[in-house]
């Protein structure tokens, strides 16, 4: 039966070019859904922000002013990344211990195999529980750029194995990487399951994922991990990109692949960053928002150290700033 206005309807108005093209379009193509919204009266999903320790005066600032902006929304935690090597090793130190000491947040300490022998792994994080933190996102690492990963002859062989290590310092709470689309090293994608599923037998609590552009990546993934009898967190780590050409950079490097669509949104941009940030709270929003409305409802950020994209899209999913913290403007 045809639709009481459709064109080959007699009641049909006269219709030519561009509205009769979307007429046809909407009377014989597929009729796309929006994405229900969330009203009041949901809980708010459970976040998580990610920083990297300052090299400068003035990126320590930029870091901070971060973190004040960030910290009325109480994430679940806070997570402070550790340079390739350990290269950052007392600069991620300072950074959470700042944390614990200054602020009302959960720090976390990102800790690596890279470069170092077991004894002095083990030895940074009877410090980090010395200095009163009680959460560890326990990685492999990278090897210097241009090399191939090699352990180091006394340490930790993989991230597995520094989980287990540091079960042994202390009760740490562990958090692991995932790789949605497989890490770069893997000798499949079935094995590198296998290998978070060691981790999280080994003793992490949950797995951040490698940051990803298509959110049926993620979903397709964390079906994956249930058919593998993960039952852990597998929280999607989110990138909201404000530089496109360093996101592509970026992703080359740890094999998050960067959809054609995305380019296209961002072309032009190259002298615009403001139209680029608008872009990027778009793409992110509209990401967050599709695996919020397929039922997820943890969130860890890759902040870059910037926070106004990640306050948008946390306050788009429902996070308001908890009263009597001061949010900076
Ligand atoms: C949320 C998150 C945070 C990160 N933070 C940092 C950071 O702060 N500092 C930093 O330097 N890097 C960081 N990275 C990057 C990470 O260090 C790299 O991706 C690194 O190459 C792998 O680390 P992993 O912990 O996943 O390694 P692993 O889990 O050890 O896996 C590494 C590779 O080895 C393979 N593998 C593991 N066990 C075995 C085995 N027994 N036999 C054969 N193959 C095996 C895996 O399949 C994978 O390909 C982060 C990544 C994520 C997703």
């Amino acid at each position: 039966m045809n639709h009481p206005l459709s064109p080959a309807s007699p009641a049909a108005p006269h219709a030519s070019g561009p509205f009769q093209a979307a007429l046809d379009r909407w009377m014989t193509g597929p009729r796309v859904p929006a994405i229900p919204a969330r009203g009041a009266g949901h809980a708010p999903p459970a976040l998580s922000f990610e920083f990297f320790p300052p090299k400068t005066e003035a990126l320590e600032q930029q870091l901070w002013a971060c973190i004040r902006r960030l910290e009325p929304l109480q994430p679940r935690f806070v997570s402070v990344t550790y340079g390739a090597g350990g290269s950052t090793q007392e600069r991620t130190h300072a950074t959470v211990a700042r944390i614990v000491a200054e602020t009302t947040l959960h720090p976390a300490a990102h800790l690596t195999c890279v470069g170092a022998s077991r004894e002095e792994v083990d030895a940074v994080a009877h410090r980090y529980w010395a200095a009163g933190i009680r959460h560890i996102v326990a990685l492999r690492g990278d090897p210097p750029p241009g090399e191939r990963y090699a352990p180091h002859p006394q340490g930790y062989r993989y991230a597995s194995d520094l989980v287990a290590g540091l079960k042994k310092v202390a009760d740490f709470e562990i958090s692991v990487a995932a790789y949605p689309e497989t890490h770069p090293d893997a000798e499949s994608a079935n094995h590198d399951l296998d290998n978070l599923k060691r981790k999280l037998d080994a003793g992490a609590t949950r797995a951040i994922t490698q940051y990803f552009f298509d959110a049926p990546r993620y979903l397709d993934f964390l079906e994956r991990c249930y058919a593998a009898g993960i039952k852990a967190s597998v929280v999607p780590g989110i990138m909201p990109v404000s530089n496109y050409a360093q996101a592509v950079r970026f992703s080359a490097m740890c094999g998050a692949s960067v959809p054609d669509w995305l380019g296209h949104l961002f072309e032009g941009t190259e002298n615009d960053p403001d139209t680029r940030k608008m872009v990027g709270a778009f793409v992110a929003a509209e990401q967050v928002r599709l695996l919020q409305a397929n039922g997820v409802d943890e969130f860890h950020f890759y902040t870059l150290n910037r926070p106004d994209l990640t306050y948008a899209i946390a306050h788009i999913l429902g996070v308001r700033p908890m009263p009597g913290i001061a949010t900076p403007p």
